[in-house]
């Protein structure tokens, strides 16, 4: 195998000072250092859920319902109503995680979902096989992609309801992130019982492949909810206006679809994946700043 190829593919050619060439590492290690990240946390959980249905005895290991921080959100209301109870198949860890998850966001942002989520890492790898197949995208109209995106608040909605009134985790039994990292269909597989999770993570799993990240942008509760504390976080990517040229270039690799380029802040669904940052061409035009709510900065990115 030819030396150069290689070191170009891996932009490990450091001979090549080109601001292009710099652009290009800075995207590559960037982009593969999140890869590596969300890769250990998915093999944390799958290695979780193989280790409970390898258990001898049922509850002597984690399941995944305790290994989730939307379970701290969904047992929330039953723990501080009835001293510190808990909704079946939640446990303390959830609300822990909750509160770690809380103290992330209000630093770092949307960052859980581009580095940390293994949902999110697995409609990444969607995406990616999505390009090597030279597929397009869909691309929705910009305003049914706004419209849509309150469909996570909806959702949210829908859960607390049911899981306050009926005390019961109703959303686990179709959850798509539940359903894949659960393992239930390798361990478990029965139709008969599960064909509404099947059915809801396979439809969710086909959409994101053809539209990015299509579960968080319109369905996600708990993306709906680190969007919303988002606005608070300490961190935000800002655009420098006088060193921005407005070529658009960081809109393009978004996978959640902002308007980086015309934003002072970027929106507050940002997951994070600093795409648009490692692509600017622009020395200083875009980087990730101390940007809490309280600077007075008003203008932020539209959305699509
Ligand atoms: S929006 Fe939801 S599924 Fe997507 S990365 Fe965030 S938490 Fe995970
Ligand atoms: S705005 Fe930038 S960091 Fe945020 S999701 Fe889009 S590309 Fe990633």
């Amino acid at each position: 195998m030819k030396m150069q190829p290689v070191l170009k593919r891996y932009s490990l050619d450091f001979k090549d000072r080109t601001p292009a060439a710099d652009r290009r590492r800075r995207m590559v290690w960037s982009q593969r250092s999140r890869h590596i990240v969300q890769l250990a946390f998915a093999l944390f959980i799958i290695g979780g859920s193989v280790a409970h249905y390898m258990a001898a005895e049922d509850g002597s290991t984690a399941s995944i319902d305790a290994l989730c921080p939307f379970g701290g959100i969904e047992t929330l209301w039953t723990f501080l109503s009835s001293q510190g109870a808990t909704i079946p198949k939640t446990h303390l860890s959830n609300i822990i995680l909750l509160i770690g998850l809380v103290a992330g966001t209000l630093i770092a942002g949307g960052a859980f979902c581009g580095w940390v989520c293994p949902f999110g890492a697995v409609q990444d790898l969607l995406n990616g096989i999505r390009r090597r197949l030279h597929i397009k995208p869909v691309e929705l109209p910009t305003r049914l992609d706004a419209i849509l995106r309150y469909g996570r608040f909806i959702t949210l909605a829908v859960i607390l309801y049911q899981t306050i009134s009926s005390v019961k985790l109703l959303f686990a039994e179709v959850d798509p992130y539940r359903t894949l990292f659960g393992l239930g269909w390798l361990f478990e597989f029965n139709p008969a019982t599960s064909w509404r999770a099947y059915l809801v993570a396979v439809s969710v799993l086909v959409a994101s492949f053809f539209v990015e990240r299509a579960w968080c942008r319109y369905l996600c509760p708990l993306g709906g909810i680190i969007s919303v504390l988002s606005n608070f976080s300490l961190l935000r990517i800002r655009r420098e206006e006088s060193s921005c040229k407005s070529c658009a270039i960081c809109t393009r690799p978004c996978p959640v679809k902002l308007n980086v380029h015309d934003a002072k802040i970027v929106s507050s669904n940002c997951i994070g994946c600093l795409q648009c940052v490692d692509s600017c061409p622009r020395h200083g035009a875009l980087e990730v700043k101390l940007a809490p709510a309280w600077l007075p900065i008003k203008s932020h990115a539209s959305e699509n």
